[in-house]
């Protein structure tokens, strides 16, 4: 299936410059920055810069350099801030939306980085 990318997404926006974001980490292939509407202590988006869609689209498509940037770059960010196991804040919750179903509602691949608190169980 194509992948219909939309260059007017708000994460293509921040990509180009166009919108200011605060930046937590940077690196050749993702970004990390603040969620604007943060649902814990610490809530950061971390995105791949290729124009990828969901993560369907990113394992599909996207480089192995790619993909091992952004999986180190999370990895990353969880040590930045301090919320990695046994780090004190004692751990984080990673999610990636993707589609209808999954309430994904900018469609460039991001995923969350939730910490700083007990975050309850999510799935019974
Ligand atoms: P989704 O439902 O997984 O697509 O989540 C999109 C996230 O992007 C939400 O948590 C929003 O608060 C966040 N968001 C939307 N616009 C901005 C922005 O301009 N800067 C940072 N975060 C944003």
């Amino acid at each position: 299936m194509p992948y219909d990318y939309d260059n007017q997404n708000i994460f293509a926006k921040i990509l180009r410059g166009e919108i200011p974001n605060a930046t937590v980490l940077e690196t050749e292939h993702s970004l990390a920055f603040n969620d604007i509407a943060p649902q814990a202590p610490v809530h950061v988006l971390v995105i791949p810069k290729g124009p990828y869609v969901n993560y369907d689209h990113f394992a599909a498509e996207a480089s192995d350099a790619e993909i091992l940037d952004f999986t180190r770059a999370i990895d990353a960010v969880a040590r930045k801030i301090g919320v990695t196991p046994g780090a004190g804040a004692g751990g984080y919750r990673l999610i990636a939306n993707s589609g209808e179903a999954g309430v994904q509602e900018v469609p460039h691949l991001h995923v969350h980085v939730l910490g700083g608190r007990p975050l309850g169980r999510m799935l019974e």
